[in-house]
């Protein structure tokens, strides 16, 4: 696949490497044979995006497919079944968590479970404050939304680059362990931390919506998954599962006597259904992770 071929007359060359290479158009940094430039520049982040958005949508119209309650990118107000307005929830989900975008929420959510429970004649004031603290947020805040609510899974994708450099060794460790003593269900570690940093990013949503069961405002909890999937083919726990229910959809529907697949037999619908999820999750993220190189003009025969 890499390195990518160079004119001699635009190659460069570093100790480190054992090729010439032709370096970034904007940085200037070797367009690596490792393909990790690539994945890291902003020249091919249209094509990284394409890449989420293309799985994303998909999943989207199989769940469909199954009858099943789906909305790509639900309004996050829509989620907490309209107790929130979109301002106020655009406030109590900053998209970027930092201390100071986390703290400000919390006093938003605060005040907001706070008001309904103060005395009559202290309601206006803090009323009127809450408002002055939703008329803080920043106007570039676009709030956290998940990518797809199938019923009660909330998921969101995720696509990684698992061989870049920061993550080489570790994953290189993981899987030599890993061939010593195999385990059941594995992740190589910048799949399962990916994982995890979403679960914590959506974790105040989660907690929300966990709420809402306990105040009986809604009447089931939502279950959150991690759909991470690496440019090599790899597939988080959470995305598998996702799958599963998916397939297992697909069983009961065609038990039913609804024609999902080829076959009518339930248990060979599920099956091959799993499959064509599979595959074509698969072939999406190596003809994404081909965009993904073509815009930084890694393609070569080499
Ligand atoms: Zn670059």
């Amino acid at each position: 696949m890499l390195p990518p071929p160079v004119l001699q007359s635009e190659a460069e060359s570093r100790p480190e490497l054992d090729y010439r290479y032709k370096p970034c158009p904007i940085h200037g940094k070797p367009i690596d044979a490792t393909g990790d430039h690539a994945a890291a520049c902003p020249t091919t982040r249209g094509a990284i995006y394409r890449v989420h958005n293309r799985i994303r949508n998909y999943l989207g119209r199989e769940a469909q497919r199954l009858q099943l309650d789906t909305q790509v990118e639900p309004q996050t107000a829509s989620l907490l079944l309209q107790q929130f307005s979109p301002e106020q929830c655009r406030a109590m989900f900053p998209k970027n968590s930092t201390r100071n975008t986390r703290s400000h929420a919390k006093l938003v959510a605060d005040a907001l479970d706070e008001i309904p429970h103060l005395p009559a004649e202290q309601r206006d004031a803090a009323t009127r404050k809450l408002t002055k603290l939703i008329e803080q947020t920043p106007a570039n805040e676009t709030g956290l939304r998940i990518d797809l609510a199938i019923g009660d899974a909330w998921i969101d994708v995720g696509v990684t680059h698992p061989t870049k450099q920061s993550t080489r060794d570790k994953t290189l460790r993981f899987l030599t362990a890993e061939a010593h003593s195999p385990q059941n269900e594995l992740e190589t570690p910048p799949v399962a931390d990916y994982g995890k940093k979403k679960h914590d990013k959506y974790q105040p949503l989660i907690n929300r919506a966990r709420l809402q069961k306990q105040q009986r405002k809604r009447k089931t909890e939502p279950t959150f998954y991690a759909a991470i999937f690496s440019h090599l083919g790899e597939f988080s726990t959470q995305a598998l599962r996702l799958i599963e229910s998916l397939a297992l959809r697909t069983r009961t529907l065609t038990q039913a006597g609804c024609q999902i697949t080829h076959t009518q037999i339930p248990t060979r619908a599920s099956a091959e259904h799993r499959n064509q999820l599979k595959d074509a999750i698969v072939a999406t993220l190596v003809e994404g992770y081909g965009h993904v190189l073509e815009a930084m003009d890694c393609t070569a025969a080499a």
